[in-house]
């Protein structure tokens, strides 16, 4: 079959802005030149109104769960599980382009391509900033009396940092961001494969609360914002929370810090020799297994029009990098938290399997029981009373 010019494609693109197309499948909220909300791939939920995994302009999307993203082509290939050329025909079919809507097109590409580059040394800025004013160590921090709250051990690290005034923002209605929040918070370090600073994971705590969070709620709308909030670039990249030596044998990598410290608390009371023994934490699901190469549909659940929901599927994307595995890690222990979609979880630990596979290494996958994740298995099985 022919190619489809560029310049046709690009006419395709520019007739239809991606944040309209998204806006078809997902109730998503303006943010200035942005788009945020739920994922038309992988949320449950479409009308979620705190949702904030997907984003959108008129010229992409990116999801932080499926690990993916691209222009509006690719957008419907995931969501309805189309072929490249299906996916044009959906969008209107490829037609004579107009020079004049190419040009435009191109131009506020280029003016966003700047400003993401202003936006990205600015994020990066701002995270070295909070990562410098904290606490260097979490040692008789409320950091450590929060992870002692969870039943965990406080691990030797220096990937962890203690705030005492972590501001938490949040958009209005009118897209500009305020303060709602500020106090204690646990400052996570998130590096890329050379160990360089790339980005934060914050966990705002109030030991107060059962689970040791912060309560913080939209004084908008009186909805619950997640506790947790990730800065700065984490795709690829990783919080290397416990590291045993240089060149680990053994990498256990899993979803969530908690996850991963509950993994270590078990394996470092029962005396284990882990001085060859990573713990890593992927920051989130979609950066475990990395980018899917196509999405596949969901067993159970469906979406509108009793369509099957479409989601991030096992086999890896591998022109898109991943998590960076040291070249001397021989055993790698996949973490899977029971207490999320299951499917999702599994098809994110297959991919990261694929991925993750070399010559002479093993890489098992240890599940927590269903309906619950590692941090309660400890905390109802192995905690401290
Ligand atoms: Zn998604």
């Amino acid at each position: 079959m022919a190619r489809i010019p560029d310049a046709v494609l690009d006419d395709l693109r520019a007739r239809n802005p991606v944040h309209e197309v998204s806006g078809r499948y997902v109730a998503l909220r303006n943010k200035g030149n942005r788009w945020v909300g739920p994922c038309p791939i992988c949320s449950g939920n479409t009308a979620s109104r705190t949702a904030g995994r997907f984003e959108a302009a008129a010229d992409k999307w990116v999801c932080a769960v499926c690990c993916d993203g691209g222009d509006v082509i690719r957008l419907i290939e995931r969501v309805e599980g189309k072929s490249f050329r299906e996916a044009v025909d959906t969008l209107g079919g490829a037609s004579e382009p107009d020079p004049e809507v190419i040009s435009r097109a191109v131009q506020r590409a280029e003016q966003e391509e700047r400003k993401n580059l202003e936006r990205r040394n600015h994020e990066r800025a701002r995270c070295w900033d909070i990562w410098s004013k904290a606490l260097p160590h979490i040692s008789g921090s409320v950091v450590a009396d929060y992870l002692q709250l969870r039943g965990l051990d406080v691990p030797d690290t220096r990937v962890l940092r203690s705030s005492l005034e972590a501001q938490y923002f949040h958009p209005g209605a009118d897209g500009r961001a305020r303060l709602i929040y500020q106090g204690h918070a646990m400052i996570a370090a998130i590096q890329d494969a050379a160990g360089a600073f790339r980005g934060l994971h914050i966990t705002w705590i109030d030991l107060n609360q059962i689970n040791g969070k912060a309560l913080i709620v939209d004084p908008e709308t009186g909805e619950q914002l997640p506790a947790k909030k990730v800065r700065g670039v984490k795709q690829g990249n990783a919080i290397r929370l416990v590291s045993g030596c240089e060149n680990p044998s053994r990498l256990v990598l899993g979803e969530g810090i908690e996850t991963v410290l509950s993994a270590w608390t078990v394996m470092h009371r029962a005396g284990c020799d882990l001085s060859r023994t990573a713990f890593w934490s992927s920051v989130d699901l979609g950066n475990l297994g990395g980018r899917a190469l196509e999405t596949v549909p969901h067993p159970v659940e469906t979406s509108r029009n009793g369509v099957s929901r479409r989601m991030p599927g096992p086999v890896p994307d591998m022109s898109v990098a991943g998590i960076a595995i040291p070249d001397s890690v021989t055993d790698i222990v996949l973490l899977g938290d029971g207490d999320s979609d299951r499917f999702l979880t599994g098809t994110t630990l297959r991919r990261a399997a694929q991925r993750f596979a070399a010559p002479g290494r093993t890489i098992r996958l240890a599940w927590a029981r269903d309906g619950y994740d590692f941090n309660d298995m400890l905390r109802r099985d192995g905690g401290r009373e």
